[in-house]
C-alpha cells in the first residue's frame, strides 16, 4: 500500500506504483477529476509565490508575445515543472482566448503528457539531451505539428547539459524554425552557455515564504499536522517541492543532516564532520544526504552568482568560498554520491567522505 500522493492528481491510490512522485497511472486520475480541478491546474495561479512573474506571464499569455525559446530557472521544488507545463499547454491550447483553457483536446493530451507535438526530453534521463538527442530534435523542428498550432520543445533539467549538445542547441535557437517552442527548465542559469542565455528569455522563480508554504501544503498534506509542516517550512526555507519531499518520505533526518555537514565543512575543527559522517548508517539515508547535498551545493552556486537561496548555510558557503571550489566541492559529492552505487563499506564510506570534502 502506497500512501504517497501523486503528484499530478493527489491521488492516494493503493494500487499504483509511483514513480518520481507520480503515479503511473495518473491519466486515469486526471480523467476522473472534477472540471474544475483540471482547469485550476493549468492556471498560472497553481504556481505558489513569484506574484510579478505571474502577472508578467499573464501579459504574455494574453497578448500572445511568448519569445520562441524561454528558459525557467530556479531550485528544486519551486514549480519549474508546473510552470513548464502551464506553458507547453498555452502553446498547444485550440481555445479562441484564455489558453490555456483546461478542457480542450490540446490542453487534455497535454496534462496527460501524451500531445504528439510536445516533444519531451528530460536531462535526468541518459542520452535525453546528448548532442544525438538535440541533432534528432533539431530535424524534428522542421517537421510541422500534427494538430497544435505550434510544436514544443519541453527540455527539462538541462543542468548537466554538455557543451557540444549545447553549441547544437544554439544552432536551432540561432535560426528557430516556424512555430516552434522551446521551454527549457534549469536549476541555475548559470549552467548554460552565455551564448544560449542570450537567445532565450530566462523566467526565475523563487521559493514561497513560508507562511504561504504552510498554507499550500497544508491542503496537499492533510493528514500532517500543522507543527509538522510548519517545521518542514522553516527548514526548507519555504520551497514547496522539498516540503513535500521531505514530509512524504521521511526525508526531514537527510535534509537537516546535509544542512549541517554543509556547515560543517566551512569549519576549521575536523570533529563536527566526522560526528555527523557517523551518522550515516544505511545507505538510503548516506543516498538522500549526498542528494540534499548536491542541492545545497547548487543553492551556493546560485549565491555566488548572486541569486537569492533559500539555504542559510548555502549562502554563507557562498560567502566565504570561491565558485570555482565550491564547483569543485560538488563535483566530490556527485564522485561520492556514485560510489554509494557500489557495493562500499558505510564505515569506511563515512571517513573517506570526511577527508574529501574537508581537502577542498
Ligand atoms: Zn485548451
Amino acid at each position: 500500500m502506497y500512501n504517497v500522493r501523486c503528484a499530478m492528481c493527489n491521488c492516494v491510490c493503493g494500487e499504483l506504483a509511483l514513480t518520481e512522485g507520480k503515479c503511473t497511472q495518473f491519466v486515469h486520475c486526471f480523467d476522473s477529476m472534477a472540471e474544475t480541478e483540471r482547469e485550476k491546474r493549468m492556471k498560472l495561479s497553481e504556481l505558489a509565490a513569484n506574484a510579478a512573474l505571474k502577472q508578467e506571464l499573464s501579459e504574455i499569455m494574453q497578448k500572445h508575445t511568448l519569445p520562441h525559446a524561454v528558459m525557467i530557472d530556479g531550485a528544486a521544488g519551486t514549480g519549474k515543472r508546473t510552470l513548464a507545463n502551464i506553458l507547453a499547454g498555452y502553446c498547444v491550447c485550440t481555445a479562441a482566448e484564455q489558453k490555456p483553457c483546461g478542457q480542450c483536446s490540446g490542453c487534455m493530451k497535454a496534462q496527460k503528457q501524451i500531445h504528439p507535438d510536445i516533444i519531451i526530453a528530460d536531462g535526468e534521463e541518459t542520452g535525453a539531451l546528448s548532442i544525438d538527442a538535440v541533432r534528432r530534435m533539431r530535424s524534428s523542428a522542421y517537421i510541422v505539428a500534427n494538430e497544435a498550432p505550434m510544436k514544443v520543445f519541453l527540455l527539462l533539467n538541462c543542468d548537466k547539459m554538455q557543451i557540444p549538445a549545447q553549441n547544437a542547441l544554439l544552432k536551432i535557437l540561432e535560426e528557430p524554425p516556424e512555430n516552434v517552442q522551446f521551454i527549457m527548465t534549469v536549476r541555475s542559469a548559470s549552467a548554460m552557455l552565455p551564448t544560449i542565455r542570450s537567445r532565450v528569455r530566462v523566467f526565475s522563480l523563487f521559493p514561497a515564504g513560508v507562511q504561504e508554504a504552510v498554507q499550500v501544503v497544508q491542503k496537499r498534506l492533510a493528514d500532517k499536522t500543522e507543527e509538522e509542516i510548519l517545521h518542514a517550512a522553516e527548514v526548507c526555507d519555504g520551497n514547496i517541492g522539498r516540503m513535500l519531499q521531505m514530509l512524504e518520505s521521511g526525508g526531514e533526518q537527510a535534509s537537516l543532516l546535509a544542512e549541517q555537514m554543509l556547515t560543517a565543512i566551512m569549519q576549521s575543527a575536523e570533529y563536527p564532520l566526522l560526528t555527523l559522517a557517523g551518522q550515516l548508517n544505511s545507505r538510503n539515508l548516506a543516498v538522500s544526504v549526498l542528494d540534499c547535498l548536491t542541492e545545497l551545493a547548487a543553492e551556493s552556486v546560485r549565491a555566488s552568482v548572486g541569486l537569492a537561496v533559500s539555504s542559510a548555510a548555502a549562502a554563507a558557503m557562498a560567502e566565504r568560498y570561491s565558485l570555482k571550489r565550491i564547483m569543485k566541492l560538488a563535483e566530490t559529492i556527485q564522485d561520492a554520491r556514485n560510489l554509494l552505487n557500489t557495493n562500499v563499506n558505510l564505515n569506511l564510506f563515512g571517513t573517506w567522505l570526511c577527508a574529501v570534502l574537508r581537502t577542498q
